[in-house]
């Protein structure tokens, strides 16, 4: 999760004209990173790898124009957020309108007056920052930066009407720390804090492929959403998790199950239908957990429902 700073700002220009990214460029190279793009499709493919918090884009370029170009956008998830701000030569009513219908927060005419662009770009790169710094503390966990409770809530709820219209699995894996009452006495809450940093940080890089989200479900607990897995394919991940904490090699003395920092797992798996609900799901990967911990801890363990 990241802090953005006006000068870690991402402006991204798409223009077909390469004397207006020049220009554009030039005008703008204190207010942040830039990029730029000449057709529409690479500029989409930059949006999508590099989310830049302002798209400076062109109306009229050949093959995809700018407001397909803009509809695009707005459509994928990972590119909706991105502040969209038109570049054009046309100053009409009508073509203000199709702009701001298109999903743009503001338009800027040619010919280019720089003090207009600077002030423009300056107001939506503030309002951007805002706008990221209100969503952060929407659905972030504050201490691990994972999403929170709530976040995770909405995201499964989502997911389960998603894969139930696809017929495909919806994974599920709870974790939950070792004896970590203990580890709390033994070394403090500071320390308790950076044990929790640092087994997010682990759980979150592990569950990268996409539609992969991993949440702080409570205390000490976390729960990662698994679309597209199986009660076959999960296995492994829930023993990849408890491998991954284990080579941290983060000592605990007063562990009941060894002498490091470790993780219990439980994992289930089904296909949504009206015969099941999220909460049938979230209850099979509890039980799980609950025998993971009744097993010994260290270990995951599969719902065999
Ligand atoms: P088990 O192996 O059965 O899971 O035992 P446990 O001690 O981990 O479980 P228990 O539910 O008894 O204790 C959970 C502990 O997690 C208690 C609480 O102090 C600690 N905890 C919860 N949230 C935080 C937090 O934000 N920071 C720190 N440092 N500790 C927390
Ligand atoms: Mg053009
Ligand atoms: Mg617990
Ligand atoms: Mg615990």
């Amino acid at each position: 999760m990241l802090e953005l700073s006006a000068s870690q700002s991402i402006i991204l220009i798409i223009d077909d004209n390469a004397t207006t990214i020049r220009l554009l460029s030039n005008i703008l190279k204190n207010q942040g990173k830039i990029l730029f793009a000449t057709d529409g499709e690479s500029g989409i493919r930059l949006a999508r790898e590099r989310k830049p918090q302002l798209i400076l884009l062109d109306v009229e370029m050949p093959s995809m124009d700018g407001f397909e170009v803009c509809r695009q956008l707005k459509a994928e998830f990972d590119t909706r957020d991105c502040a969209v701000i038109f570049i054009t030569a046309n100053t009409s009513v009508e073509s203000e309108v199709a702009c701001l219908d298109a999903g743009a927060v503001d338009f800027i005419s040619k010919p280019l007056n720089p003090p207009v662009v600077t002030a423009r770009v300056k107001t939506h790169l503030r309002l951007q920052h805002n706008a990221e710094t209100l969503d952060r503390l929407a659905k972030r966990d504050g201490l691990t930066g994972l999403f929170n409770r709530r976040f995770f809530d909405q995201a499964i709820a989502d997911e389960f009407s998603r894969m139930q219209r696809q017929a495909l699995p919806l994974g599920i894996a709870l974790i939950d720390i070792d004896s970590f009452k203990n580890y709390n006495d033994a070394y403090g809450h500071t320390a308790g804090d950076a044990v929790l940093k640092a087994v997010a940080e682990t759980i979150n890089a592990a569950a990268k492929r996409p539609g992969e989200i991993v949440a702080r479900y409570g205390g000490e607990e976390f729960v990662a959403i698994l679309p597209y897995l199986n009660s076959e394919e999960i296995s492994p991940f829930g023993d990849l998790l408890c491998q991954k904490i284990r080579e941290l090699k983060l000592p605990h003395d007063r562990s009941t199950c060894g002498d490091i920092v470790t993780i219990s797992v439980g994992l289930a798996s089904v296909i949504p239908s009206e015969r099941v609900s999220v909460k049938y799901l979230i209850d099979l990967a509890d039980k799980a957990l609950y025998l993971a911990k009744e097993n010994g801890r260290n270990r995951s363990v599969l719902s065999n429902v």
